[in-house]
């Protein structure tokens, strides 16, 4: 499966020796966070959302490992993310498919056993006709909307469905579920508005299954984790409580490789634009990553090595970064070493600030050449 991953998606030049930077998943991690998050939530279930490649860490590994913990419900955003995991985890765990069905999709999306989150009466009665096509009960969950304005049902359609019980016909209904937008601000006041909006609306539907959290809604108070959870960042490390101590485990660790190292003099211009002058004699070391794999160009930061930070200096560059090493020894950092850029001394969330972003666009946006390295199966 590795060797296939890796000839499918990144091409044979992909070897320890040959790649220039190292992306090390612990997938030991992933689990401990998702023992984690069970202790939180008490008598809830708690599902795995492994959208957008398992936020970029790789769907596949993340479900099996979290299979290992017992979790049998996954969420993914589109259907082809449903197919691709399906074939990897086999016939048994509950796939959703947060993004709902666009038009044409539902063979594919049956054919996979995928479970559609319908977002509209629309997508509920195509979803309606390709059960009476096949011949019987289809499952799907319905999402409504109680107040993000992104998907969903909004009220008046929750009411029409439940004022017509005949646009549930063929319709297995397993879960009703909702979005929090503002579950990363505890205090926020749309979050208690969301969840009686939310109360309100499921009570208009058949009495199924519920669910409103994702990972920050798991750490708002109970009332907010209904009969599953649906966290995602949580698992891969990002802090579901900002502003607090992070309760989760880091999950990653990225590394370069040094290409080049040299020494210049004063004045001497460094990188595109020679954004950075020497100010002194420098020592700089050039890495093997840049804007290409998702270091975005105006994100700044520092490497680490042995315990040293190395800030970046210049402009990030497609496949490269220019790092100032002149507090290292001489010679203490050599062509082939690996320097941390991302590990549990500098998180995701600790450089998001410098993406002008979030954790969740860190990971997502790591790019496709790393040597990848699951560890802790
Ligand atoms: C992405 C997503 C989640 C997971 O959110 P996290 O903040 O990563 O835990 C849950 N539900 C829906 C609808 C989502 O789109």
């Amino acid at each position: 499966m590795n060797q296939a991953l890796r000839m499918g998606t990144l091409g044979a030049a992909d070897s320890a020796a040959t790649a220039g930077a190292f992306l090390t998943i612990d997938l030991g991690a992933v689990r401990e966070n998702y023992r984690r998050l069970k202790a939180q939530l008490g008598a809830a279930r708690c599902a795995g959302v492994v959208k957008a490649d398992g936020y970029g860490l790789g769907a596949s590994h993340v479900a099996r490992a979290l299979m290992g913990e017992g979790c049998t419900t996954f969420f993914v955003a589109h259907v082809g993310e449903g197919i691709a995991l399906r074939a990897a985890i086999g016939p048994d765990p509950v796939i959703y498919v947060l993004n709902g069905l666009p038009p044409r999709a539902e063979p594919d999306a049956l054919a996979a056993g995928l479970v559609p989150v319908l977002n509209s009466i629309g997508q509920l009665s195509a979803w309606r006709k390709m059960a009476a096509t096949a011949g019987h009960a289809l499952p799907a969950a319905l999402q409504v909307d109680s107040g993000m304005s992104r998907l969903g049902m909004s009220a008046a359609e929750v009411e029409a469905v439940a004022a017509d019980p005949a646009t549930l016909e063929g319709i297995e209904l397993l879960l009703v579920m909702s979005h929090l937008a503002c579950a990363d601000e505890a205090d926020h006041v749309a979050n208690d508005a969301q969840r009686l909006e939310f109360d309100r609306l499921r009570a208009l539907l058949p009495a199924v299954p519920a669910s409103l959290a994702n990972s920050s809604g798991i750490f708002l108070n109970s009332a907010y984790h209904h009969q599953l959870a649906r966290p995602g960042a949580a698992l891969y490390g990002i802090n579901p409580t900002p502003g607090q101590e992070n309760p989760m485990l880091p999950v990653i660790r990225l590394q370069a490789k040094v290409i080049q190292t040299r020494t210049v003099e004063k004045g001497v211009g460094i990188g595109y634009g020679h954004r950075s002058i020497a100010q002194d004699p420098t020592r700089l070391a050039t890495i093997s990553l840049g804007y290409a794999d998702g270091w975005h160009r105006q994100a700044g930061a520092s490497a680490r090595f042995k315990g040293m930070i190395l800030p970046f200096i210049g402009r990030v560059s497609m496949d490269s970064i220019i790092l100032d090493i002149s507090t290292l020894p001489e010679g203490a950092l050599k062509e082939g070493d690996l320097v941390d850029l991302i590990n549990a001394e500098q998180t995701i969330d600790d450089v998001a600030p410098s993406y002008g972003s979030i954790a969740y666009e860190v990971l997502t946006s790591l790019g496709h050449r790393f040597h990848r390295i699951h560890i802790g199966a």
